[in-house]
């Protein structure tokens, strides 16, 4: 078997891997990263939606997490992780939230309440976080004006975007700021850096309380090469699936590690008279903060594979909407959920079993998005609104709204989704082993830098987050190694 010897293992190339590597390359250390998934960034050809989905994506997009009704989860898997993919929109953490995670933190709650800014700004001026309004866009002035008509808080979404010229709902010319576009262009040219794509960790070797090695696997062609990686420190930068499903693969497991929160989300379709032509649009740049931090409301980004999916729900009551594609807008509905749910590992299979049960209280804030939300759409002129809730009826006018039956009687029907999940090594799941700055009691030369590692739900979109608490925790690690 290969053997390989680096001073830093990092395992996972997303946003949180790649803060962290940035403060280890700062600091002159040697750094290995290792991804799972293949590299795109030098590739000047662009994937068409099908071959990105199968290629760049966690198990196409498809990956459930079960329970009633269950709820799909999507996750980047290439080098750069969910960067490579997402929307890009950079947002801080509302002062509030901040607050409640600085009273839950046992050891570094000071943290955030002023020196988490300092990151966020490091990573917003990097990734060149920004508002584009190079030209109108009819789906966000949409939403502007819903807020408007109820006079209804609205935030900004800057979006990591640079020299954006394709007006396409994500950006498709390489404008989008991902990780691959910066901190790992960056660790690149570091002769210190290596990285190593299409290589899994497999498993962790302990030995006491250290972690000794790690078991990967490296695809070449159709053949996989064993590789076994000696380090003097670990950093488990997977994300919130795979970064505690690893611990426990390699025996490392304790109450609470794995109890993880996502962002529960509900899409809306509303017909207009007007062309929005939004699958010609920029995603939206403001969403509405109203009922924050428990719901927020915004634009959708919008293709003819999600309008396919959105009408394949009721078809009887949607189809005559296929040949109307300019006229529909796409929202969401999200909410920073109260209910918790589980990553397990079972004895002889190879893949998380991840579950995840809403409470009463959660169901009840999604209908209430929904229906604020709809007649807002309504006053703005909507001809009629569909909610992603299967085989639903449609409602045609805001009277419908008030006829809609009781969210108990529905919510088995709901289709959910989510793209933020987060929490799965949170210090407040167990105090005992998962402590602050990413560190896990038991073992002393390892640490986490992934969204695994934010306290709970932030309620917003959460990369910017994500970055600067690896960075923290990074941070941390060195001035523990440094003396
Ligand atoms: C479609 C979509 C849109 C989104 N839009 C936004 C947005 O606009 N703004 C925002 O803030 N957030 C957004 N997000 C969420 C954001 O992208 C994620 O929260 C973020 O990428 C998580 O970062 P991470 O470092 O924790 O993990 P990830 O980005 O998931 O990175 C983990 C990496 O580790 C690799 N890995 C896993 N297991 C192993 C292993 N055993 N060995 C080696 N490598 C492994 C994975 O392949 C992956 O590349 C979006 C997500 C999606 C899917």
């Amino acid at each position: 078997m290969k053997k390989i010897e680096t001073e830093f293992l990092i395992i996972g190339s997303g946003p949180g891997g790649a803060a962290a590597s940035e403060r280890l390359l700062n600091s002159k250390k040697e750094v290995l990263m290792i991804e799972e998934g293949s590299d795109f960034s030098c590739n000047s050809f662009k994937l068409n939606p099908t071959d990105e989905m199968l290629n760049m994506w966690k198990d196409a997009a498809l990956s459930p997490a079960f329970g009633i009704p269950s709820i799909t989860y999507a996750e980047g898997k290439c080098v750069g992780g969910g960067t490579e993919i997402n929307s890009g929109i950079i947002q801080r953490v509302p002062e509030e939230v901040l607050n409640s995670w600085s009273k839950l933190s046992k050891i570094d709650g000071e943290y955030y309440l002023k020196a988490i800014h300092e990151d966020y700004d490091f990573i917003e001026k990097k990734l060149n976080a920004s508002i584009l309004q190079d030209r109108r866009n009819m789906h966000s002035e949409m939403l502007k004006k819903v807020a408007g008509l109820n006079s209804w808080k609205i935030d900004s979404l800057p979006r990591a975007l640079k020299g954006c010229t394709c007006y396409e709902p994500l950006c498709n010319c390489g404008g989008r700021q991902s990780m691959t576009k910066t901190f790992l262009e960056d660790a690149k040219k570091d002769n210190a850096f290596k990285l190593e794509s299409n290589t899994k960790a497999i498993k962790i070797n302990f030995k006491k309380n250290k972690a000794l090695s790690v078991l990967a696997e490296k695809k070449i062609n159709n053949t996989k090469e064993k590789i076994e990686i000696h380090f003097k420190h670990l950093c488990l930068s997977a994300g919130t699936i795979n970064t505690p499903f690893l611990m426990m693969k390699s025996g490392l497991n304790f109450k609470g590690l794995g109890n993880f929160q996502l962002h529960p989300t509900i899409r809306v379709l509303a017909r207009f008279k007007e062309n929005i032509e939004a699958m010609k649009e920029r995603l939206p740049d403001v969403a509405i903060t109203e009922f924050m931090p428990h719901i927020r409301f915004g634009g959708s980004v919008v293709s003819p594979a999600i309008f396919g999916m959105n009408l394949s729900e009721s078809w009887e009551k949607r189809s005559h909407l296929a040949n109307k594609l300019n006229n529909l807008a796409s929202y969401y509905v999200m909410i920073k959920p109260l209910s918790w749910g589980k990553i397990s590992k079972f004895a002889f299979i190879n893949s998380p079993f991840v579950s995840y049960r809403l409470k009463k209280e959660d169901f009840s804030n999604l209908n209430k998005g929904l229906i604020e939300l709809s007649k807002g759409l309504f006053e703005l002129g909507a001809l009629e609104v569909h909610p992603s809730i299967k085989n639903h009826e449609g409602w045609f006018s805001r009277k419908d709204l008030d006829k809609n039956e009781p969210v108990n009687k529905i919510r088995k029907k709901f289709n959910l989704m989510s793209i933020h999940l987060f929490s799965s090594c949170s210090p407040l799941n167990n105090f005992e082993n998962l402590l602050d700055f990413g560190r896990v009691k038991k073992v002393k030369n390892l640490f986490i830098a992934d969204g695994s590692t934010l306290i709970n739900a932030p309620g917003v979109n959460p990369q910017a987050t994500i970055m600067a608490v690896s960075r923290r925790n990074a941070e941390s690690y060195l001035e523990k190694v440094n003396g």
